[in-house]
């Protein structure tokens, strides 16, 4: 028996791999059956060259469990190995500054196992002892056992074995028993070696026998050797597409559409990528893209490989060019996954543009599904947004779609305004903002649908990139000031009648938290409604951009909402409602007016006696008269707010006009709904 040292120059590599490679344990499998499916290529190939004249054979990878034992055992038909390529390959690995290198790497154990050629090894991370047993394809080739205990001492000798391949027997450890359980490692084959070309064998297919569930004879086979990308696009059908999805994602909708990649210079990389169908938050971060290496799954983390935006698309990506044992800034700064990523922004920015080219209509079907991934794309990534620019969207509120330069020509005549800026209206809400699209539409204007999770930013970025285009939510203003062509009409009131109906409607205001009303008049058609609320667009996407950003911004969020309460003065119930009130107030506001109106006047005479002195400078009897003189006025208004105020409360119009237009902005709730209820009943 032949006995050495395993050569590594670190002295002792075993507790390093269990102590850094701890978190990863379960992907012993994964490097143990790929070794497995190696072993079995090589012996193919070999033999489509001529060289291996054998039989092949079965050539199934089978693992097997021994709960008695505690053993894991994988086993192949493959090459083998001769007691001088266990010495080579197995003994001698190549490993140089060891330490060192698992210092600087222990948080990337990735990086660990496949740089150097670790895959054996990390059978270590489970089991005690570790057997090989193995018989080369190469004729006369006496059969070798290799034992080794998890320390650098080896031994090595002849053996018997049936057959040629090799068996890896390991010996699982005490904290390691997990593996021992059948769930665990079906899930693990599951896992990583789902799409593996050479058939893999667990244990025995069952069936259900009299209500039993037994054993069959036939091998359960845990992969699907040749997985949809590994053909070749003109093989496939739709179905098959959608098919292979679902084998991949059982649980979701089916996808909108695929885009088969499939390159072989100045990189391999083949896969298929999927749009899938969004219904919910949840849904975009649950199924990922996965990446593949000659069908051997690495992971499910693909950030680095595939531009940001892109990672929300579903499917498989497979390429041994993918520097996948690195760390992900490595990755990131790697030329070729820098031409991988610009490669899958082609092909997807490419299909896209097809479909839409060929197939407008079903483009469109799917346009509020796919928006969201061409609206991240193009504001995060400066190519794709060029190329989007021609197939983007945009929907009416009619349910129609136009490109971009499409819709710049539908509203080229009719929404522009005095500065020559093209107005584009949009509402965030079709539901609550009913009655302002119905108005615009009324006037002519087209309004757009913007309710997507991104169109906040899109909106931002068009006003920036696209010249002179203005988006402007249709609630933001009243109709007529939405998109400003001449100055508005003025409203046709004297002073004391615009005091007369801004005091009553704003003394019957209801208070709110965080929410603040300002009373304006506008002379608006007749036909419009006699009050009415807006938002001022600007000040309304501050508190959208401060709560979506908090920090600096959150300046803004803490701010109340601000809202317009617009009275058209031009309205019948306005005019009615301001004859009404002169009627019964005139007695007596009318002096009360002339006597502050006179208050004032004496003021004005004495502050142009004053006019141009320094505070000092002016008699202590005069300052002492025009304080008291303020006082007078100041009483007197407050007598003028309190009629208008009583007033108002005895006039259920005015709150009945308020609680209407709060009810259309869906502002109307609780206890001041209520009474809204109760009053209607009362004035029916
Ligand atoms: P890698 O697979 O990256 O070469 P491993 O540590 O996984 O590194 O394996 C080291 C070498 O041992 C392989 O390159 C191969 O030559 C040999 N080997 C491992 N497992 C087998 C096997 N099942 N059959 C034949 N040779 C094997
Ligand atoms: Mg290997």
């Amino acid at each position: 028996m032949a006995k050495g040292t395993i050569g590594v120059t670190s002295d002792n590599i075993f507790p390093v791999i269990k102590k850094f490679l701890y978190s990863d344990h379960e992907i012993f499998l994964r490097e143990l059956v790929s070794n497995a499916i190696d072993a079995t290529q090589k012996l193919k190939t070999l033999a489509a060259v001529g060289e291996f004249k054998g039989e092949l054979g079965d050539l199934t990878v089978r693992i097997d469990l021994n709960k008695k034992k505690k053993t894991v055992t994988i086993a192949d038909r493959g090459v083998g190995m001769t007691a001088d390529e266990i010495d080579r390959y197995i003994n001698q690995i190549a490993f140089s500054g060891a330490e060192e290198f698992l210092e600087k790497y222990k948080n990337d154990t990735q990086a660990i196992i496949g740089h150097f050629g670790l895959g054996f090894y990390s059978s270590f991370m489970v089991a005690e002892k570790v057997e090989i047993r193995t018989k080369s394809y190469k004729e006369d080739a006496p059969a070798t056992v290799w034992t080794c205990k998890g320390d650098p001492v080896y031994a090595m000798e002849e053996t018997q074995k049936d057959g040629r391949g090799t068996d890896i027997v390991l010996h699982i450890d005490k904290e390691n028993e997990e593996f021992l359980d059948e769930t665990r490692i079906e899930n693990l084959l599951k896992k990583y070696c789902r799409f593996l070309p050479i058939e893999i064998a667990f244990g025995k297919q069952k069936e259900w026998k009299d209500g039993k569930e037994t054993e069959t004879e036939k091998d359960r086979i845990m992969n699907n050797t040749h997985p949809l990308w590994t053909h070749k696009p003109a093989e496939l059908k739709e179905e098959d597409y959608q098919q292979f999805y679902r084998e991949l994602y059982p649980m979701s909708d089916d996808p909108l559409f695929h885009i088969h990649l499939n390159v072989d210079y100045p990189f391999h990389l083949t896969g298929v990528l999927y749009f899938p169908k969004i219904k919910s938050n949840i849904d975009l971060h649950r199924n990922r893209i996965q990446l593949y290496s000659n069908q051997v799954f690495v992971t499910d983390s693909v950030e680095g490989v595939v531009p940001e935006y892109l990672t929300l698309l579903h499917g498989v990506i497979d390429s041994p060019d993918i520097p996948l044992n690195v760390s992900r800034s490595y990755l990131q700064s790697d030329s070729s996954v820098k031409k991988i990523a610009n490669y899958i922004t082609k092909k997807v920015a490419d299909q896209l543009s097809d479909i839409f080219k060929k197939d407008r209509a079903q483009f469109e079907e799917k346009w509020d599904d796919l928006k969201i991934f061409i609206q991240y794309g193009m504001l995060s990534d400066e190519k794709f947004y060029e190329r989007a620019l021609k197939f983007a969207l945009l929907k009416n509120v009619d349910g129609k779609y136009f490109t971009l330069d499409e819709y710049k020509t539908l509203v080229k005549e009719n929404q522009k305004d005095k500065e020559n800026r093209l107005i584009y209206l949009y509402t965030s809400n079709k539901e609550e903002q009913y009655g302002y699209i119905e108005q615009a539409k009324n006037k002519g204007y087209d309004v757009l649908v913007m309710d997507g999770q991104l169109d906040v930013h899109f909106i931002g970025q068009q006003e920036q990139k696209a010249d002179k285009i203005q988006f402007v939510r249709v609630d933001s203003d009243t109709v007529d000031k939405l998109i400003r062509k001449d100055d508005a009409p003025t409203v046709a009131l004297n002073d004391e009648q615009r005091t007369a109906l801004s005091t009553v409607f704003e003394s019957q205001l209801p208070t709110m938290d965080k929410i603040n009303f300002i009373v304006t008049l506008e002379q608006l058609s007749p036909t419009s409604n006699p009050v009415l609320i807006t938002q001022n667009e600007f000040m309304r996407r501050m508190k959208d951009m401060s709560t979506m950003q908090g920090g600096m911004m959150s300046f803004y969020g803490e701010m109340p909402d601000s809202y317009n309460l617009v009275l058209n003065t031009a309205h019948p119930l306005i005019e009615k409602l301001l004859k009404d009130e002169e009627s019964k107030l005139d007695e007596k506001i009318t002096p009360i007016a002339a006597e502050i109106k006179s208050i004032e006047s004496k003021r004005a005479e004495l502050n142009g006696k004053n006019k141009g002195k320094k505070d000092e400078e002016i008699p202590t009897a005069d300052k002492s008269e025009a304080e008291e003189l303020q006082k007078k006025i100041d009483a007197l208004t407050n007598e003028k707010k309190e009629l208008y105020r009583r007033y108002a409360s005895e006039n259920q119009q005015v709150g009945q006009l308020i609680d209407l237009a709060l009810l259309a902005n869906n502002l109307l709730k609780g206890e001041a709904l209520a009474k809204f209820v109760k009053r209607s009943v009362d004035m029916l």
